[in-house]
């Protein structure tokens, strides 16, 4: 049998409405916005070794969510200024990788349960105003699923979210946080990988994609210079194009029937 060519463009072009309208659909209960507006959030982490980085991001006029590293010379200073300044404050803890020798404190697959977290409770008790976590390193630790749950047990607890880094694809950070009812997510692009203003541009332009596809997208970048130019110059054209920014925890997995207020922090109204 013949299928004439306006035949089989009919049915692909209703199917494709069709799928846009149950996308349209499942998303317009969330935020009917998404369909529209592509979301996307800016996390910068490594935060608290200096300063001045940490004080120009907290008092850029965007929302930026800002991770700072619990033993850092100037984590509690930074983490004051990000929310007296209505910035989104998250703990970047420090987590086991399978390099050797690029080691800073914090969990490790060769710690007992109990001085697990007591190192994890410790920590988040330093910062009481943090509204998540995500990992620095951490290839081998969220490898781990049984250490993943023990990160997840003590965030549940305390109603606060899990961004995942993805610094390993054997990640095992999402599956723990659906198996606690974690509100979680997962970053999408790292930004500066290769610190040129070529790359991070290009890293953006990669940002605006998965954007553009999904309705939204979580950038992850670090307090260089470059990075910081690149933001002054970014941001506002994101927002001329369309897009909305957000803080990460506006685009986490909720789990469901969990309504955590994770603005209980800002001071400001998003901006
Ligand atoms: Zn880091």
């Amino acid at each position: 049998m013949m299928v004439r060519p306006y035949v089989v463009f009919g049915i692909l072009l209703t199917q494709y409405l069709l799928a846009n309208v149950i996308w349209a659909g499942s998303l317009g209960a969330r935020d009917a916005r998404s369909v529209i507006s592509p979301r996307i959030a800016i996390v910068i982490d490594d935060l608290g070794y200096r300063y001045e980085p940490g004080e120009l991001l907290a008092t850029l006029p965007y929302p930026i969510t800002m991770a700072v590293l619990p033993n850092a010379p100037y984590a509690f200073e930074i983490a004051e200024l990000a929310t007296d300044e209505g910035q989104e404050l998250i703990l970047h803890v420090p987590m086991e990788t399978v390099h050797e020798g690029e080691w800073e404190e914090g969990l490790t697959t060769a710690m007992n349960a109990t001085a697990f977290t007591n190192t994890i409770n410790a920590m988040l008790d330093d910062f009481p105003h943090v509204v998540g976590i995500n990992n620095h390193g951490g290839s081998m630790l969220t490898a781990d699923r049984g250490r993943m749950y023990w990160v997840m047990k003590e965030l549940a607890q305390r109603e606060l979210y899990f961004l995942d880094s993805r610094t390993t694809s054997a990640s095992t950070a999402i599956a723990a946080a659906q198996a606690f009812g974690v509100d979680h997510a997962s970053r999408d692009v790292f930004l500066d990988h290769v610190q040129s203003d070529e790359n991070i541009a290009a890293e953006f332009d990669r940002l605006r994609q998965i954007a553009r596809e999904f309705g939204q997208a979580i950038g992850i970048g670090h307090p260089h210079p470059e990075t910081i130019a690149q933001l002054r110059h970014q941001l506002p054209a994101l927002i001329a194009e369309g897009f909305e920014l957000t803080y990460c925890s506006k685009l986490l997995t909720r789990a469901p029937n969990k309504p955590t207020d994770y603005s209980r922090h800002h001071v400001q109204p998003i901006r």
